[in-house]
């Protein structure tokens, strides 16, 4: 889903997108003429590595995600908090591009699978 950033109203409108089995579903808003809030929910299961032995894994995701949309470059001002910010480049918003983003992100924490962490609690048992 794709949105033109000029046409965000200023009142709350729900979205929702999806990225093979996740989705976030949640609102957005612009609270400036640059700058659009979006306040969401990641929720589903996706596909990780485990950072040990290197077997694919699968994690629930359901996470609250809250950040805001610049228009072109963010010029913070000292009255702003320290949200995170994301650069929109075409005047585009879109929603599947953030979700990715945001998947990417989770995907390439540092990750274990179920038996990396059984043999990591024996060892610590020793
Ligand atoms: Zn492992």
């Amino acid at each position: 889903m794709k949105i033109e950033f000029r046409k965000v109203p200023f009142t709350p409108k729900e979205f929702q997108s999806g990225f093979n089995s996740v989705k976030i579903e949640g609102t957005f808003c612009k609270i400036s003429s640059s700058l659009v809030k979006i306040d969401g929910m990641l929720s589903g299961k996706t596909p990780v590595t485990c950072s040990r032995c290197g077997e694919d894994d699968t994690i629930t995701i359901n996470e609250k995600i809250n950040f805001l949309l610049s228009d072109g470059i963010y010029k913070p001002k000292s009255s702003d908090s320290d949200d995170l910010v994301i650069e929109i480049e075409d005047n585009m918003i879109d929603f599947d591009e953030i979700i990715q983003s945001e998947l990417s992100s989770i995907c390439s924490d540092y990750h274990i699978c179920a038996n990396c962490a059984d043999s990591e609690f024996i060892e610590q048992e020793y």
